[in-house]
């Protein structure tokens, strides 16, 4: 198994995880880019949005309730924050395991960079 975010579903690989449930787990990236910056990804391995196969669509659903519930208990629900999700090499995705991130607590500029 050579995907990065599987072994750390798995446990193979030490991640500061904040949360887990049967679909999904969260933990803090490892290169942070604002004081909140949080990793949800499926326990199961999906590539990417791309592979998303539609009747597994309510998983992304899921993920963006894990990141609002998230976003609540790390203190910036009222503040703002932003979730994201990449998908692809020009959409700057360099993790191929489907993954939202959730990025607050400073000011955020513009995102389409
Ligand atoms: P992407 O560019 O694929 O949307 O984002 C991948 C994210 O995963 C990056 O923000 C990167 O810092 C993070 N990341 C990559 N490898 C690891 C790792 O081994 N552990 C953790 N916690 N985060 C990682
Ligand atoms: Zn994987």
């Amino acid at each position: 198994m050579d995907c990065i975010f599987c072994r750390i579903a798995a446990g193979e690989i030490p991640a500061d995880v904040i949360y887990t449930d049967e679909e999904v787990i969260a933990f803090r990236d490892i290169n942070p880019q604002a004081p909140v910056h949080v990793l949800i990804i499926p326990g199961e391995h999906i590539a990417s949005l791309a592979e998303l196969p539609e009747e597994k669509s309510v998983l992304v659903g899921h993920m963006v309730d894990v990141a609002n519930r998230l976003a609540r208990s790390e203190g910036i629900s009222e503040s703002g924050y932003r979730v994201v999700m990449n998908c692809g090499r020009q959409g700057g995705q360099d993790v191929l395991h489907l993954h939202m991130h959730l990025v607050g607590g400073r000011q955020l500029a513009g995102s389409f960079g």
